[in-house]
């Protein structure tokens, strides 16, 4: 605080010095000094080595209503703003405009200097999305609960920026799911000081509880001993216990980016809805998990506790998906958590980061680890599901794409578009659930996290590349008409959703075709149909396909073994032990035994329920 207030001039107008959780905020009444002076601050990071953000001070904020007016006036008509919303936590006003373009902008910390002084908020200028529900129910749970925040956001920097109590450095892991399988990713890392959780997820596909949900039981700890939960991305598999972790008595922080923090409480949503009277936890735990939820920039170090920094990387996966990177003690040892990962570029992400600055130990994902788990090329998939589409659609058939509802749907949306745009399939109404929908319109919003080619065609034209043409149409989980078409909803796996809805109106005639693109776990519906089974049982029912059905590898959200081997081999800094999870026993115990093969490093391939000393 000392070197804080002899770095500021008078100017500055400084009212208050506080933690922002792992970020140290410095309130002003003049901003636009401190923003146009951004060296002063720079020298205050080097300095003191903690993050600094500057907030606009409370007393010089306009109220909301009279700030949106200013915004509106301010902005010519032509820019078209869709909606705007304020964070009062941050003093932050993000305004969603149709033509961002037309807007000169600053750059990361205000993009508006002018609007910022003239309503005493700092303003976020963004793309809008087509579709603002997802957005907008988070900026209202996020005003909602603003002065608990508020508090919560102190409480966490305190916890963070005090003294270590113990000298010594230790670590070690503990695997609590998603060790030798697929699902409920959860590990905890504990050091002297602090105990942290990697990924928090469910086995949706299980049969029981003590399958289905991360092992706390054998961790020997209660949620409130945690300190912080570190989350690699949204889907369900790697979140989907987290509202039941704040049902039980966890009221730390959760770090993530942004676009993680939206597209979960979409899928924690869903999932919630569709188990019913059996679900895990209500939409208010939900919502309590967002509101304890700070979301970070991609290589940015953060303290998250006395003894653990945190830098997450780009995993290109998922929107928002990243790695996980722990630097624990003085330096002593650096963990690496790749979480699912793409090492390989798709339409819509670039290529996961690989250039960490220094990794000890590794903890990689094998879903596709096996010697077999050779994908094809993207453009042999592509050209492979043009012809399956086009015999069944000519043939008057429906196609039935099961497929998550975040991550290899989108990609499908823009091969379908460019199919559609070069003749390449025939003229077919292509049906988007509901909720894939909406999860597109979180990548709608977040052009800075997709691909370069993408990114720029968002930012720079009114459309969307995100199913363009006018044969797109959003459904709930309707009723097929006689038209053919090809129909995009999830479950991926077939273990219920919509999906099941639309296999029980396609199944019986051969003219229709099913395409398993994505991966099927063992025991669920889609496997056993994998597998070669053409009777299957979903929530107590009986379906029998009559109709086609095809696998088509090769626009995989997962690296394939290659993928996996090549991610090793490029690491620059040495290894010492990688571990392998998230993925099925054989696959990782391959691919362990591959990577101790071929670079001569430490491995394993721990169960669920081990303990293994890091430092
Ligand atoms: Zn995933």
């Amino acid at each position: 605080m000392a070197v804080i207030l002899q770095s500021l001039p008078q100017e500055a107008a400084l009212t208050k010095i506080e933690y922002e959780g792992p970020r140290i905020a410095l309130y002003s009444r003049n901003p636009t000094y401190l923003t146009q002076n951004s060296q002063l601050v720079s020298n205050m990071v080097n300095t003191i080595k903690k993050r600094i953000v500057i907030r606009t001070d409370e007393t010089i904020r306009k109220p909301q209503p009279e700030s949106s007016r200013i915004i509106e006036d301010a902005i010519p008509k032509d820019v078209g703003i869709s909606g705007t919303f304020f964070d009062p936590v941050l003093g932050e006003a993000t305004v969603f405009v149709r033509k961002p373009w037309m807007l000169a902008q600053v750059g990361d910390e205000f993009d508006n200097l002018e609007l910022a002084e003239k309503t005493g908020w700092k303003v976020r200028v963004r793309k809008a999305p087509r579709d603002l529900s997802t957005v907008a129910s988070m900026y209202r749970i996020l005003s909602e609960t603003a002065t608990e925040r508020t508090r919560f956001f102190r409480e966490v920097g305190d916890k963070i920026f005090r003294d270590p109590l113990i000298e010594s450095a230790e670590a070690s892991l503990m695997t609590l799911g998603g060790f030798a399988e697929i699902g409920r990713s959860c590990a905890l890392l504990s050091t002297p000081e602090s105990r942290v959780l990697l990924d928090c997820g469910i086995n949706p596909s299980a049969k029981d509880s003590l399958t289905a949900l991360p092992r706390f039981d054998v961790a020997g700890i209660n949620s409130d001993e945690i300190d912080a939960v570190v989350l690699t991305h949204a889907h369900i598999d790697h979140t989907g216990f987290l509202p039941a972790l704040f049902k039980y008595g966890y009221k730390g922080p959760v770090y993530c980016t942004e676009p993680t923090m939206l597209l979960m409480g979409l899928l924690q949503r869903d999932y919630a809805a569709r188990t019913g009277s059996t679900a895990l936890y209500s939409d208010k735990d939900i919502d309590d998990a967002i509101m304890h939820t700070i979301t970070l920039t991609s290589g940015i170090v953060t303290d998250i506790s006395p003894d653990v920094k945190l830098v997450l990387y780009n995993a290109g996966h998922i929107l928002g998906s990243t790695s996980i990177h722990l630097h624990i003690g003085n330096g002593n040892h650096n963990l690496v958590y790749t979480g699912d990962f793409k090492f390989g570029r798709t339409l819509s992400l670039e290529n996961a980061s690989w250039n960490f600055p220094r990794v000890e130990t590794m903890i990689i994902e094998s879903t596709y680890g096996g010697k077999e788990d050779i994908l094809p090329r993207p453009e042999e998939a592509e050209a492979a599901l043009a012809n399956l589409i086009s015999s069944t659609v000519s043939a008057g058939g429906h196609v039935l794409l099961p497929v998550p509802t975040v991550g290899i749907s989108q990609e499908l949306i823009l091969v379908l578009d460019r199919f559609l745009k070069e003749g390449k399939i025939p003229p077919a109404k292509v049906l988007v659930e509901k909720i894939v929908s909406e999860a597109t319109s979180v990548y709608e919003a977040y052009p800075e996290f997709l691909s370069r080619g993408l990114r720029e065609q968002i930012l720079s034209s009114e459309g969307t590349p995100f199913g363009s043409s006018d044969r797109f149409m959003i459904v709930d989980a309707d009723a097929l008409g006689s038209e053919p078409s090809i129909i995009l909803a999830p479950s991926s796996m077939l273990i219920g959703g919509p999906s099941v809805r639309y296999l029980e109106q396609i199944a019986g005639n051969q003219n229709n075709r099913l395409v398993l693109l994505s991966y099927q776990a063992p025991e669920t519906p889609g496997r056993a149909i994998q597998d070669g089974s053409r009777r299957i049982t979903v929530n107590g029912r009986e379906i029998e396909l009559v109709c086609r059905v095809d696998k088509l590898d090769g626009f995989a959200s997962h690296s394939n073994y290659d993928q996996l081997m090549q991610y090793v081999l490029r690491l620059r800094p040495k290894l010492r032990r990688v571990l392998v999870n998230h993925g099925e026993r054989s696959k990782a115990q391959n691919l362990a035994s591959s990577i101790n093969k071929m670079f001569k490093i430490q491995t394993q391939h721990p169960l669920v329920q081990e303990a293994i000393k890091l430092l």
